[in-house]
């Protein structure tokens, strides 16, 4: 695996990989890597002969007084790990590599006009802009011909692929199912902050959509109902404060009131000193939280 910083290293290593031949994908993170990021990897290691790893800790992201400070970060722990996936490229750059201005912010975003008002931007102002405007620096600096993104971050990725079609963006997106731990829990670098006590009570956000998933399964159609149900099982929970349950279409965000297989039911909530999020297709939960739907494991 080859490790780089600079942009014009990362250019120079693609420009080769590209005589070499075959399709280039991108797998961008921002590092504290976990099996999440790296079922990423296996992802776009199909199909594609060079997978590029990007790790940046995004500043344009975070908003005043949210986590960038704390973060987890551990670059030499990320580059084994990335280096027994296969991984061929790791680009871990600086703030003044991706920002020539930093610590001052870009003259020029990417910021999105529609759909960032919904679900997470509504707590984040800002978040999405930061997003959307170091994911497209990333596609101008590697130029993949993939780019593999985690179904975890539901409405990132919805925003992305409206960034890369209302754009004219040449990359392929491959949205990957969630993975989660064997409790159901979503994987998360920010599962890091949460204590033993705060980590069962986190357990929630998962069988809250598995409840939700139950009703769907049983017919009900109500999405006031479905998410009234999934809202009970984090209301019950000690030490989890909601932030939002919502049943929304997956292209427009929109919240339905009646729910159909493709709908997505999006939780977001305050789980100790961590905000956790999580969510499911109603008509297609990924295998792991399908599993807990079966299991009954729901309250
Ligand atoms: P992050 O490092 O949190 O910015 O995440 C980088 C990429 O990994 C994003 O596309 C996330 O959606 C994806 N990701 C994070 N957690 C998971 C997970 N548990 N399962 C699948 N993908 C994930």
């Amino acid at each position: 695996m080859q490790r780089v910083t600079t942009i014009a290293e990362v250019r120079g290593a693609v420009r080769q990989a590209r005589d070499r031949g075959g399709p280039i994908a991108l797998v961008p993170t921002m590092g504290s890597l976990h099996e999440g990021h790296l079922s990423l990897v296996d992802r776009a290691r199909t199909g594609s002969a060079t997978v590029v790893l990007s790790i940046y800790v995004n500043p344009l992201q975070f908003g005043p007084g949210e986590d960038f400070e704390r973060y987890p970060r551990d670059l030499e722990r990320d580059a084994r790990l990335a280096e027994e996936r296969s991984v061929d490229l790791l680009f871990a750059p600086t703030d003044s590599e991706i920002y020539p201005d930093f610590p001052t912010r870009p003259a020029v975003t990417v910021a999105p006009l529609a759909l960032a008002d919904r679900l997470c931007g509504r707590s984040r102002p800002g978040h999405f802009e930061g997003v959307l405007t170091v994911v497209a620096k990333l596609f101008h600096i590697v130029q993949p011909d993939v780019a593999v993104f985690g179904q975890k971050d539901f409405q990132q990725s919805v925003l992305i692929r409206r960034m890369v079609r209302d754009l004219s963006l040449p990359v392929e997106i491959v949205v990957a199912p969630i993975v989660r731990e064997p409790d159901g829990v979503a994987m998360s670098s920010r599962n890091a902050y949460l204590d033993a006590a705060a980590r069962r009570s986190g357990r929630a956000l998962s069988r809250a959509l598995a409840a939700a998933i139950r009703g769907f399964c049983a017919g009900e159609r109500r999405a006031r109902v479905l998410r009234e149900t999934a809202e009970e099982v984090l209301r019950s929970t000690r030490g989890v404060e909601i932030e939002y349950v919502e049943v929304v279409n997956p292209h427009t965000l929109d919240p339905v009131e009646q729910a159909s297989r493709e709908d997505v039911c999006a939780v977001a909530a305050r789980v100790g000193s961590a905000r956790l999020i999580d969510n499911a297709i109603l008509g297609a939960p990924d295998p792991a939280l399908a599993g807990l739907v079966e299991r009954g494991d729901a309250a």
